[in-house]
């Protein structure tokens, strides 16, 4: 089709949906990053796998010349100033774009910042929508992703359905306009605190003389039984496949909790909530990830962390 989607950030997620969004969408992408090195990371292996066939892929000098070009606009950045940047900045996409055209924002950042964007994009007589996801890198690239959508009507995420379902396998309506992000915020917070119970609990039966792998087998047929017991579990050789098992490497950087558990802590002094437990996740996150050598590691390095230190 001549039809032509446009993708805005191609670091360890966006390369990947990116790649998706392009082969299983069979429109023309158009993409854009800040970091020529990422483009031309994306260009490269895009060039190898279509020896034959032409590539239907051009590369925007900015955000601006992405919206101009494209019909449905993807970006997927790291934190809120670069979203604010990208949408409203002076080469970005509001400069760029036009009535009925649809932007998904599937970075996780500040609600209030993303209803500040959107309402710009509805100014414009376009439909700009939070669409965060879960799912990790892993999930970037075997398309599997579930995408949280924060749209004022469903007929809106009808439409962006095909184009999300081709980047990942569940498009979730979680209500207005920034409930996709609420969604995104909660599950990573739940996420966070009970990746610090089940290092915890671990340690301390460690401790106490039983065998982490076997505590770790009961937990799974018991009450304690969480995602982070069963598939990303801290105890190295239990799961071949977890982080924990790879030196830590190559799942969620306790950096990167930390900055969704910092958004939930924000959100709850915004709303006055009561967050006791998870203030003092982030604190403990908060400190470990001041040791250079977790700080890039999984979360579940908490695990070897509590160990080294008694
Ligand atoms: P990343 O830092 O690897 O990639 C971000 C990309 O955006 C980089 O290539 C960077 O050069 C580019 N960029 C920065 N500012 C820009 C701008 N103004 N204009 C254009 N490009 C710009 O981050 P990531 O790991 O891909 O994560 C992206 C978002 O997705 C974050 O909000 C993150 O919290 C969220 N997320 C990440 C994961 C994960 O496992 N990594 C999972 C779910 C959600």
């Amino acid at each position: 089709s001549e039809e032509t989607y446009g993708f805005i950030g191609l670091g360890q997620m966006g390369y990947h949906m990116a790649n998706n969004l392009y082969k299983n969408s069979g429109k023309n992408l158009v993409v854009y990053d800040i970091n020529p090195k990422a483009v031309s990371r994306f260009i490269e292996y895009n060039k190898q796998q279509s020896s034959n066939d032409s590539l239907r892929i051009e590369v925007a000098s900015s955000p601006r010349e992405v919206a101009e070009k494209s019909s449905f606009i993807m970006t997927m950045l790291p934190e809120s100033p670069h979203i604010k940047e990208a949408y409203l900045g002076e080469k970005g996409i509001l400069s760029g774009i036009s009535p009925g055209k649809i932007c998904v924002d599937s970075s996780t950042i500040e609600p209030t910042v993303s209803l500040e964007v959107t309402k710009e994009v509805a100014k414009a007589s376009a439909i700009g929508v939070d669409g965060p996801v879960s799912g990790g890198v892993m999930g970037a690239e075997a398309g599997t992703l579930t995408f949280m959508v924060g749209a004022p009507e469903k007929s809106i995420v009808e439409r962006v359905e095909p184009a999300l379902l081709s980047m990942g396998k569940n498009v979730v309506h979680c209500g207005d306009l920034g409930t996709g992000l609420i969604a995104k915020i909660c599950n990573n917070l739940l996420l966070a605190v009970t990746m610090v119970g089940a290092c915890e609990a671990l340690h301390l039966g460690t401790k106490l003389g039983m065998d982490p792998k076997l505590l770790s087998s009961i937990m799974n047929i018991s009450s304690g039984r969480s995602w982070t017991i069963d598939t990303a579990n801290p105890i190295p050789g239990y799961l071949p496949n977890s982080p924990s098992s790879k030196g830590y490497e190559g799942g969620f950087a306790i950096k990167l909790i930390l900055k969704d558990v910092g958004l939930a802590m924000s959100a709850a002094k915004d709303t006055k909530s009561s967050m006791m437990a998870s203030a003092l996740t982030e604190q403990i996150y908060r400190h470990v990830s001041n040791y250079e050598q977790y700080s890039n590691k999984d979360f579940s390095v908490l695990y070897k962390w509590l160990k080294e230190n008694k």
